[in-house]
């Protein structure tokens, strides 16, 4: 029997992965389902109930809490998503982002070593990489991290230090993963696509930041979660000593689609799948501060050494998606009512 525990299980991408790793894994595989239940964390993302998945609340940046839990069941499997996810609320507290994305990328290394465990995956995202250069194509895993904002810089402080475990503990089978913007299903309203929608089926304009020119490399969570279940499970090289010097050595994959979307572009393709037009429903808002321009990753190593490849059409994955949100319109107005209104205005704030 295989023991998964999967932090940040209440989260977005957390979420889809636990409902997917029902599906794939034999029926005596078991879940640990970890999450803290912070902003973005909604235990109504694990319905419908499993025997199969056991959930702790517990902050995976609590070495003492995290060590129990790991003794406790043993797990075979470690992904660790948990994190911090939203840059305009990183702006607002960072600490929190230091604590969860830093901290806690640490401690789960740190379990792992001290309970091994069979394959362990951190999670992380493209933004580490910074904003890409006019005249560069695409971050590949050799890339120099050059985070830009709060939420990026605590997940690039997590990444080094993966990094120094991958190094310095080479058995440890600690793997990593940065991927590009997902969209789907269970994602908080307070970001992109989701709060297009539900802004929409409300009759409120889809607030886009600045002149919309920002573009972002999108992919469907669940080839993201495809992607992470592959490289959890992949039998690997050990590490070679050149990896000392050659980042793309280590056990670490970019994720992505090519797919880039401005985001101008996004808001305009959801009103119209809404049957609204573009030109009466977008209100331009002042920009965030810091605001990353652009950015993509090249998935030429896990597509070539893993075999990994997206499966989800855009168009047909956005379509799914927005279509999603128009039918859990309960999901989300609990949510909504629980938080109150999401989404940020940046006018007259000062970071
Ligand atoms: P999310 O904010 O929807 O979910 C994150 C979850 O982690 C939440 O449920 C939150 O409560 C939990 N959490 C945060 N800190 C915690 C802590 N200290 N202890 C326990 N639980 C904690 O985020 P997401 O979009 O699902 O992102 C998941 C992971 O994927 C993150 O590591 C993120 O950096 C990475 N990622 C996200 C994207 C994207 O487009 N959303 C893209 C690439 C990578």
């Amino acid at each position: 029997m295989a023991v998964y525990l999967v932090t940040g299980a209440a989260g977005f991408i957390g979420a889809n992965y636990v409902h997917r790793l029902l599906e794939w894994e034999p029926s005596d595989a078991e879940v640990i389902a970890v999450d803290y239940l912070g902003f973005a964390g909604n235990h109504a993302n694990l319905a419908p109930v499993s025997e199969r998945i056991v959930f702790e609340k517990a902050d995976i940046a609590d070495l003492e809490t995290m060590r129990a839990i790991y003794r406790r069941y043993r797990p075979d499997f470690v992904v660790n998503f948990a994190a911090e996810s939203h840059n305009d609320r990183a702006i607002l507290e960072p600490s929190a982002f230091m604590r969860s994305n830093a901290l806690g990328a640490q401690v789960m290394a740190e379990c792992s070593r001290r309970v091994p465990v069979r394959s362990h995956v951190h999670v992380s995202t493209i933004e580490v990489y910074g904003e890409l250069a006019p005249g560069n194509e695409w971050f590949t895993e050799g890339s120099a991290l050059n985070a830009k904002t709060p939420y990026s810089a605590a997940k690039a402080a997590g990444d080094q230090i993966v990094r120094a475990y991958m190094r310095t503990y080479p058995d440890l089978n600690i793997r990593m993963t940065h991927c590009a913007n997902n969209y789907g299903p269970y994602q908080l309203p307070e970001k992109l696509i989701p709060l297009a929608v539900t802004n929409l089926l409300r009759g409120r304009k889809v607030p886009v930041y600045g002149d919309g020119s920002h573009s972002r490399d999108w992919l469907h969570v669940a080839d993201h979660c495809a992607a992470v279940h592959r490289v959890l499970h992949a039998d690997l090289e050990p590490i070679p000593a050149r990896a000392a010097t050659e980042p793309e050595l280590l056990p670490i994959f970019d994720i992505s689609a090519r797919c880039e979307v401005g985001n101008l572009d996004m808001a305009s393709r959801v009103i119209t799948m809404l049957d609204l037009d573009p030109s009466e429903w977008i209100e331009h808002i002042p920009d965030r501060p810091n605001h990353d321009r652009r950015y993509l990753i090249s998935p030429e190593k896990i597509e070539s050494e893993l075999g990994w490849r997206p499966v989800h059409d855009f168009d047909a994955g956005m379509a799914e998606t927005v279509a999603w949100y128009v039918e859990h319109r309960e999901w989300w107005e609990q949510i909504i009512e629980e938080r109150g209104e999401l989404g940020f205005d940046w006018a007259g704030v000062r970071a």
